[in-house]
Formats: structure tokens, C-alpha cells, sequence
């Protein structure tokens, strides 16, 4: 019997045979622990309910765990040398397809309506390519697929900024932006030690899953991340003073920034790390309104 592929015996028999180099361009470290990789697949409840896209399936290890449960799974792999050793790895699986595909210029929609039945639930399971988890997640939270969870591994480092409350270092543009599209938990911590080869960072697996109502909503989706953006662009600064790098100095449009203020009832004395989320949003739609 052959022992499964994220066990690091056979990820290494695997990288040997084909002469693979990890290549640190495309992000490729290898997650070689059984153990990380089945608790990765319960974190998302998979169930042979379950549709899922995986991206990046290096040498399948993931993908392989993914497809013991799910009914079916659809992985997007950017590294054509890696299509054939995946051919092999996963020849036992019916129900795994491979496309060949930058995941940033994959149109997510369209292959959901043509690979699965309509009905189940949509999720997506990936060891991230570190060097894009950010448009990566901005993307897939962006498409109009509605992914019942998202479980993906990234660099602790960002997985800390993504789960960061208000008043904290961590807590940036990324946290309100993220936290307004979902709500977002850390599910465990990953050691480097579990990579073949091991990468510079220690990793965490995030998930993903839709949020409950906001009691305010703003009135577009990009006015309130530009208008977040622009209020972390200098974050040691006061509240105030980002206000007038975004709106400008003039005494009137100051004028109506104390407006607003004083309407939201915010200090334009705090820090933007202070503001939560549904104070950006307030924000957002007050300024609006106020024509800034
Ligand atoms: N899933 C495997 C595992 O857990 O061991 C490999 C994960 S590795 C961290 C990231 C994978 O993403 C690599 O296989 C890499 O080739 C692939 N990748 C990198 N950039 C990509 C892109 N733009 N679109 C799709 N896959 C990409």
C-alpha cells in the first residue's frame, strides 16, 4: 500500500522522482504532515456534500485529503511542470480535475457553473502561494460565487492582520476590509517545520464564512475601501489630519469634515487604528452625503 502523499516519505520519493526544485517564485513549500493536512479539511466540514476549489495543489497532498471527502474537487495550478506528476498522484481519484490557470486571471463563476451541479455547497480549500494572498483573497471574496467557507493557509504574519481588532498593531486596511466581507477566525497555527522545504515564516490556517448582517451598510462597496485606505495612510497620525490628506485643506472642506465629525459623534483627534468597522462605515456614508 502506498503511503499518502503528504506523508514525507512519499513527498520526497515524489519530488525525487521528478526531479522537482521547489520553486520559490510560485511560492511552492510542500505541506508534508498528515496530520495538518486532515485538520485542514475539517476545518472546512468537508462532506461528500461539498464542491470544492483548491488553489495551488502542488503535488496534490492537499487535494488528495480534499477528495477522500468532498464530491468533487476543481484546483487551479499555475505550474504546468506539476500537471503531470499530479496525473500520477491522484489517478486513483475520479473526482479531482486540474486546471492549468493563473487563479488571479481565472474566472471563478463560470467554472463553478460548469464543473459542479448547482445546489451544494461551494467551498474553497488552499495552501496559499504566500507572495498573493492578499489579490487572492480580495478576489475570491470579491466574485459573485458564494463560497460556503474559505479555509486557506497563509503567513501568520497576515493571518494576525486579518483576524486584528480595533486599538492593535496588527489592525489595518486589510482587517476592516476583510472583516466586513466575512467573518474571519484563525482556525490553528502551522510551524515551518511541517514544509518540504521549509519556508522563512510560520504559517496559520484562516477560515472564512459568511457574515451575519451589519446593522449599517455603506452605500458602495469601494467608496468604504477607498475611504478606509485612505484614512490608514499614515497611521500615526491623527484622524484628522488623514481626513484632510484624503478630502483636502480648504477651509470649506474642512468645514464639512467637522460636519461629519460632529454628525458621527468621532474624536478627530483618535488614531485610525481606533475606528471599527462600523465606524469606517458611518464614515463612509456620512461623507457621501455631506458631497466629500
Ligand atoms: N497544495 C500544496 C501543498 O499544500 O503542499 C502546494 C502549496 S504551495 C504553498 C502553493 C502552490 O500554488 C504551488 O503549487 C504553486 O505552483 C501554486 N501557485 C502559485 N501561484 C499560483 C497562481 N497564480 N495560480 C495558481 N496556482 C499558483
Amino acid at each position: 500500500e502506498v503511503p499518502e502523499i503528504g506523508s514525507p516519505a512519499r513527498t520526497k520519493a515524489i519530488l525525487n522522482r521528478y526531479h522537482l526544485v521547489a520553486k520559490k517564485s510560485l511560492g511552492q513549500n510542500f505541506l508534508s504532515d498528515l496530520n495538518i493536512l486532515r485538520n485542514i479539511v475539517a476545518a472546512g466540514d468537508v462532506t461528500d456534500q461539498d464542491n470544492v476549489i483548491e488553489i495551488g495543489p502542488g503535488i496534490g497532498a492537499l487535494t488528495e485529503q480534499i477528495a477522500k471527502r468532498a464530491r468533487k474537487v476543481v484546483a487551479f495550478e499555475i505550474d504546468e511542470n506539476l500537471l503531470p506528476v499530479l496525473d500520477e498522484t491522484l489517478m486513483d481519484y475520479d473526482n479531482v480535475k486540474v486546471i492549468n490557470e493563473d487563479i488571479l486571471q481565472a474566472n471563478l463563476p463560470a467554472v463553478v457553473a460548469s464543473e459542479f451541479e448547482p445546489g451544494p455547497p461551494v467551498k474553497l480549500i488552499a495552501n496559499l502561494p504566500y507572495y498573493i494572498t492578499t489579490p487572492i483573497l480580495m478576489g475570491v471574496l470579491q466574485s459573485t460565487v458564494d463560497f460556503a467557507a474559505i479555509v486557506v493557509m497563509m503567513q501568520a504574519e497576515v493571518a494576525d492582520r486579518l483576524v486584528a481588532q480595533p486599538g492593535t498593531k496588527a489592525y489595518g486596511s486589510l482587517s476592516v476590509v476583510m472583516q466586513y466581507r466575512a467573518h474571519v477566525e484563525v482556525a490553528f497555527d502551522v510551524p515551518r517545520t511541517a514544509f518540504i522545504p521549509q519556508p522563512n515564516v510560520d504559517s496559520a490556517i484562516i477560515r472564512l464564512t459568511p457574515r451575519e448582517a451589519l446593522p449599517v451598510n455603506p452605500y458602495e462597496d469601494k467608496a468604504l475601501f477607498g475611504f478606509v485606505k485612505g484614512c490608514f495612510a499614515h497611521r500615526r497620525k491623527s484622524l484628522w489630519n488623514n481626513l484632510q490628506g484624503i478630502f483636502g485643506k480648504q477651509p470649506e472642506v474642512r468645514e464639512r469634515i467637522e460636519t461629519v465629525l460632529n454628525q458621527t459623534g468621532i474624536s478627530r483627534q483618535l488614531r485610525p487604528e481606533r475606528l471599527t468597522l462600523i465606524n469606517f462605515i458611518e464614515l463612509t456614508n456620512a461623507f457621501h452625503n455631506e458631497g466629500l
